[in-house]
């Protein structure tokens, strides 16, 4: 068990949507997620305000776009 606290927001930084984050919902990482399967490339959060990183999930969708605009060689 990890002994830290789910990111407490909904919100995606980017896109300002809901980022279904279950653990932030729950407060437990218990809840299976879509992010614990999904990578976040460092290009990606490093599009972040110094002040939002570790604050809140990414959504899938803001994920999603950016590895349809920077594929994976
Ligand atoms: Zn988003």
């Amino acid at each position: 068990m990890p002994d830290v606290t789910p990111l407490a927001n909904h919100q995606c930084p980017l896109c300002s949507q809901p980022n279904h984050c279950a653990p932030a919902a729950t407060g437990s990482f218990v809840s299976s997620c879509w992010c614990k399967a999904q990578t976040f490339p460092p290009e990606l959060l490093a599009q972040l305000a110094p002040d939002q990183r570790n604050k809140s999930c990414i959504c899938q969708q803001c994920v999603d776009r950016f590895n349809n605009q920077h594929p994976q060689q």
